[in-house]
């Protein structure tokens, strides 16, 4: 006998939440959704969300105001449906050169931040039984990287976090996937001088940086029906970098 599926999502615009969708990544995922005809609500801080989203003003650190641009985009587009936890930033260095304030910054906006926005979505999902929560780690956080200590340690942090969701909440009807993008044309790597470009390069088989709608196709991939059996999964779309990791 064919085991019933988990229940459908509606045939209107599905209720989409997005950390950081202003620029870079979280921007091209946005616009993606917005494409397809969701209901798209982006966090910032500093604003300039994407037309046709819903722009909300709000630090993953702070979770009175995650809990507030939740309820926002519930009162304007229903329960999230679809969480992509995007927001993210590097402070790069040694580690005998790198300041408390490196470690604390990074690990208390990718990890922790993460884990705010995960927690808050996942009450209205739990309520509705069904959704999608999408985590942004990166190849770094499964190869390591000399000067990315804080960084890689909060990236690898994400995959413990999605493969127990999964199973937490799976029963419910919910899944959790991981995508690990490798270098991403962004402001985030903007900041790396030519000689570093060029040595990641050499290093990626597809011999080049990805665009962030690259990474956008798969987020979107993994929040539609046709991955509706993918769950605890870490998607690489990394141009080969990290060879499946
Ligand atoms: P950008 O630096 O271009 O953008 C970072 C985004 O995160 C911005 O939208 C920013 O919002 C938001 N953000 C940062 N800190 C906070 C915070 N405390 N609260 C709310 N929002 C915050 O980065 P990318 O687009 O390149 O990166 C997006 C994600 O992808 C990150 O998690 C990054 O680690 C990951 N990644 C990136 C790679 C790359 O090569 N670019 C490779 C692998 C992973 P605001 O502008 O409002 O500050």
């Amino acid at each position: 006998m064919t085991e019933p599926r988990s229940p459908e999502r509606p045939a209107s615009g599905r209720s989409v939440l997005i950390t950081g969708g202003n620029r870079g990544i979280g921007r091209a995922i946005a616009e993606a959704f917005i494409a397809q005809g969701d209901r798209v609500a982006v966090t910032t801080r500093a604003g300039g969300a994407p037309d046709g989203a819903l722009e909300l003003k709000a630090d993953v650190t702070d979770r009175a105001a995650i809990d507030a641009a939740f309820t926002a985009a519930e009162e304007a587009h229903g329960p999230v449906e679809v969480l992509v936890a995007n927001a993210g930033i590097t402070r790069d260095t040694l580690l005998l050169r790198m300041g408390d304030d490196d470690w604390d910054d990074v690990l208390a906006t990718n990890l922790t931040g993460t884990y705010n926005v995960t927690r808050r979505a996942a009450k209205g999902m739990l309520r509705l039984k069904r959704g999608r929560i999408i985590l942004i780690s990166s190849v770094v956080g499964l190869l390591g990287s000399p000067g990315q200590v804080n960084y890689a340690a909060s990236k690898a942090g994400l995959v413990g976090m999605a493969r127990s969701l999964a199973r937490e909440l799976g029963p419910r009807g919910i899944t959790t996937n991981v995508v690990a993008p490798g270098y991403v044309d962004t402001d985030m790597t903007a900041v790396l001088t030519d000689e570093q470009k060029a040595g990641i390069r050499d290093q990626v088989p597809l011999g080049r940086y990805a665009h962030p709608d690259e990474v956008a196709g798969t987020v979107t991939w993994l929040a539609s029906d046709a991955a509706a059996y993918v769950t605890g999964a870490v998607i690489p779309v990394d141009g080969g970098l990290g060879m499946g990791h």
